[in-house]
């Protein structure tokens, strides 16, 4: 960086030191700063003359911050733009649907300038997608690669490349259960199951962070060594690596392997040195991280993220997967990315093959377009939780009988949270959704003012939600 642009940057984010903050921020306040390398934070601070700000990845669903103050920063840096006018750039080769739209692209009036990149960095080419089917050429039982990825693997092998499996489950297994009577070891705080983290000799919540001890006994049939391990996490993934390439290097890249930014430098580090043959990674592995020896990217379970009933299902999807493709054949070598699906007909999946984002964007468009939802409607969610089974009933008696009726306004629920019991509290939830004319702070100012919920419960309003749980 420094050697490009001739200053070193400002970097802001949470593993700086509260000292060097404080440091960072006087620099900053005094102008002697000329770039700051941030997170979502960093929009915060007290620039004195802003001239640019650059939103990287701008289709990250990082930047909404679901915490304590609910933001979306790539909205709150255009805000920030505008306020001390000053020019955005959202850089993106997955962009969001929300951007490609204000772009002009699904043809509404552009609010923002179209720039095109059509070149690849160091002019690398895209990688060849294809999809195995695990219908027609299933893993043998008990495993999770099928045949035309295992031979994929093995011809890098020879060739002296490397490969990397994408899965984007931590863990062993995500379920451990009882082979005698079935029951599902499950957090005691929450509606989740305990996902079995083998390399701590642990079981972990991953909602709410609850740990326990695996037992091999049953708790609730008292059933002597029954607990069985359902579905892989990368950790059961390296157990299959190490059987089936017994010769190769292998190495795990998570957020429980690679914590922290120097563990993950050094991660990197050895990646690009050719110490590691096979990475098995999570989305970890899909960041714009730069392996010139990896040549052939292996998506485990390309079905994943499609199931369940979020918005952006899709959308995530195809940016998660294209970003993870695109790992493959960075340099002059071509890359391949193979994609493990019971569904390869499933319309994301034939569009990331065919590596027609656009197309892609279109179809997206047109199916929120037709249902009202972001980006052409507007959507809110209300979630009410309580320790109190009895007091969240009662709360949502009280929503359900005062709310309002209005055109172009549906309000669904109150209804149980799809994880209707999370970090020790009940959970009910409101979806409200209504056309882009509509005021939907007002109306649910007005509508929520005169409820009077039971003590305990608390109630949290998200517009535009991205997390649907
Ligand atoms: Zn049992
Ligand atoms: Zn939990």
């Amino acid at each position: 960086f420094t050697a490009r642009f001739g200053v070193p940057p400002v970097e802001w984010h949470s593993d700086i030191s509260a000292a060097q903050k404080r440091k960072s921020w006087r620099f900053i306040l005094q102008g002697r700063a000329s770039v700051v390398v941030g997170a979502r934070s960093a929009l915060f601070l007290p620039f004195s003359h802003l001239g640019l700000i650059i939103v990287d990845e701008e289709h990250e669903h990082a930047f909404k911050q679901e915490d304590q103050v609910i933001y979306q920063a790539r909205d709150m840096a255009v805000l920030r733009g505008r306020l001390d006018n000053v020019p955005v750039v959202l850089a993106s080769a997955t962009p969001s649907l929300e951007s490609w739209v204000n772009a002009g692209k699904t043809g509404s009036p552009p609010r923002y300038n179209y720039l095109a990149l059509p070149k690849r960095v160091h002019g690398a080419q895209l990688p060849e997608i294809s999809a195995i089917d695990l219908r027609a050429t299933p893993p043998e039982r008990g495993r999770w690669l099928a045949p035309p990825l295992v031979e994929a693997i093995e011809s890098r092998l020879k060739a002296g490349e490397q490969s990397l499996l994408f899965l984007n489950r931590r863990g062993y297994a995500p379920l451990t259960l009882c082979g005698a009577c079935g029951t599902k070891v499950t957090c005691p705080n929450c509606d989740s199951w305990m996902v079995a983290h083998r390399l701590a000799g642990r079981l972990r919540c991953h909602h709410c962070g609850h740990e326990s001890r695996p037992s091999n006994d049953c708790t609730a049939c008292g059933a002597k060594d029954q607990m069985q391990a359902c579905g892989p996490g990368v950790e059961r993934l390296a157990e299959e690596v190490l059987i089936r390439f017994p010769e190769a290097r292998f190495a795990l890249l998570s957020s429980d392997t690679v914590g922290t930014p120097k563990a993950a430098e050094a991660f990197i580090r050895s990646v690009s040195d050719g110490e590691v043959d096979i990475i098995i990674g999570t989305q970890m592995a899909a960041k714009g991280h730069h392996f010139p020896h990896l040549t052939l990217v292996g998506v485990v379970d390309a079905d994943l993220g499609l199931a369940g009933g979020d918005l952006r299902a899709a959308e995530r999807t195809f940016q998660m997967l294209s970003q993870v493709a695109g790992r493959a054949g960075r340099e002059s070598r071509p890359g391949a990315a193979m994609l493990q699906t019971l569904e390869p007909e499933n319309p994301v999946l034939v569009s990331l093959i065919a590596g027609d984002r656009d197309a892609f964007l279109a179809q997206e468009a047109a199916a929120r377009q037709a249902a009202g939802m972001p980006p052409f409607g507007q959507l809110a969610a209300i979630i009410i939780g309580s320790p109190h089974e009895d007091r969240l009933f009662e709360a949502i008696r009280q929503l359900a009988s005062t709310r309002p009726y209005f055109d172009s306004v549906q309000i669904y629920g109150p209804a149980i949270a799809p994880i209707g019991f999370l970090k020790g509290k009940h959970r009910a939830r409101l979806l409200i959704r209504a056309d882009k004319s509509v005021n939907i702070q007002h109306i649910l100012q007005d509508w929520l003012g005169t409820v009077k919920l039971p003590s305990s419960v608390r109630m949290q309003i998200d517009i535009d939600p991205y997390s649907f749980l």
